[in-house]
């Protein structure tokens, strides 16, 4: 462990935070929704939303290692795995959304989103959430405001950027208990669109995640998309949904974010949970805002091995019924955190769709102030309770559970009642 410790202190960058940076768990090897780390010790893992379906999954494993050995990068020859993945994964989206492109990361998908959106509209403004992020590509940095809040980083607004409120009804600028509150978050984001007009220019796109995770597991209120939908295609714009952590069944019931707020996209990006922990993306759109690049290509975008797993990704969601699990699964998560809420003065706000869940930590339920040390002190206690648990928000007191799909009502359960042990031992304390 020190030496491992060691050489990772000396020579990966500082910048590449862990886990528990005090303490960090070094993980010898995983399996479904468990961790294991050098000692042997098992953790349930509830925030790797990259191993989808399963840490290691037979099935995925096996078609993995078949392809390995057969065919690994035909970058620009025909090959089977690639159409029948392509293919595949359409049949899950609504049918205007009919054309794929593959590439690695998710950071790659929102940038050729970008890219796309730019070529077909022939604008090059954009408007983003203020709690977003959407990558680590350079221009992505820039639509990824909460990178540089979250840090306190003096940050100058690029012309092209304009950035609306990041839709949410706690701690917001509109209230849970204003009913209108989807009309006007979405007001803002039209007040943008003019304000842009007026000083000469145009929006090209409107990128979102459809539950804002980094920005705290943000469920936009009711219409909210609608709204801003139609504003932004009405003034020549597209529609991005940048579904790399709330897509492919993470919300439950349905495959896609999006579902959840009753709107197709033009665009919609994929990455993460694609590749269950193997890295690929894909970006899926119209068939015009398709044929309006010219010329695309990746190395390793939608490589025979990638596109295998994929394909056996999507194979066990449908063979283990997994959309209604997490469905349940997540429905009793977030029922779980509203029954025990009365009892910790310090749960603001519960919240999340599916298997995407987000407890927010307060001082108190009057001034609403975050409680950020108490969020870093949960997640370590829960740490040694053997339970991982992220924490996001921009003001890191947002604690995140986004565990793999195969998650049991046994596993939320355990969460939930564990999480309130730990809770009531720190609101003791204080
Ligand atoms: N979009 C969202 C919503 C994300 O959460 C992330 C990664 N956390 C990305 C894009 C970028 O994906 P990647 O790290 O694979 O480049």
């Amino acid at each position: 462990y020190r030496q491992t410790l060691q050489m990772r202190k000396s020579f990966v960058g500082k910048s590449c935070r862990l886990h528990f940076e005090v303490s960090p768990l070094k993980i010898v090897r995983a399996s479904r929704q468990y961790l294991y780390d050098d000692t042997g010790q098992e953790y349930l893992d509830c925030i790797n939303n990259a191993s989808h379906v399963g840490h290691c999954h037979p099935h995925v494993v096996s078609v993995g290692q078949e392809q390995m050995s057969k065919l690994t990068c035909s970058y620009g020859f025909l090959n089977d795995q690639t159409a029948m993945y392509a293919k595949h994964l359409i049949s899950t989206l609504p049918e205007s959304l009919c054309v794929c492109f593959f590439v690695s990361s998710g950071s790659e998908g929102n940038d050729l989103a970008l890219r796309l959106a730019a070529s077909y509209t022939k604008k090059h403004d954009v408007i983003c959430l203020d709690e977003a992020y959407h990558g680590n590509l350079g221009n992505l940095v820039e639509i990824s405001p909460i990178t540089y809040k979250r840090l306190g980083l003096k940050h100058q607004l690029k012309e092209w950027v304009h950035v609306a409120p990041t839709p949410k009804t706690f701690r917001g600028k509109f209230g849970a208990d204003e009913p209108n509150s989807g009309q006007l978050y979405a007001n803002e984001v039209l007040k943008l669109i003019q304000k842009a007009k007026q000083n000469g220019r145009e929006i090209g796109a409107f990128i979102s995640e459809s539950i804002i995770s980094a920005g705290g597991i943000v469920v936009p209120p009711e219409n909210y998309f609608t709204h801003v939908y139609r504003y932004i295609r009405e003034n020549g714009g597209v529609c991005i949904a940048d579904e790399v952590q709330s897509g492919l069944g993470r919300c439950g019931e349905n495959y896609w974010g999006f579902q959840v707020h009753n709107v197709v996209p033009d665009i919609v990006t994929i990455g993460k949970p694609i590749g269950n922990g193997y890295p690929l993306s894909a970006v899926v759109t119209t068939k015009d805002i398709a044929d309006s690049l010219s010329i695309f290509s990746s190395t390793f975008g939608g490589n025979p091995l990638a596109c295998a797993i994929g394909r056996a990704v999507l194979e066990v969601i449908e063979n283990e019924k997994l959309l209604s699990s997490a469905k349940n699964v997540g429905k009793c998560l977030k029922d779980g955190f509203n029954e025990i809420r009365p009892k910790h003065p310090m749960i603001g706000d519960v919240r999340g769709v599916g298997m995407m869940v987000g407890i927010e930590l307060v001082m108190d339920r009057e001034n609403q102030k975050p409680a950020t040390e108490t969020a870093e002190i949960l997640a370590y206690r829960m740490k040694e309770k053997k339970i991982i648990v992220g924490i996001e928000g921009p003001d890191k007191n947002v604690i995140v559970l986004l565990p793999p799909l195969c998650f049991t009502i046994d596993n939320a359960r355990f969460v939930v009642q564990t999480f309130s042990e730990v809770l009531a031992s720190i609101e003791s304390e204080a």
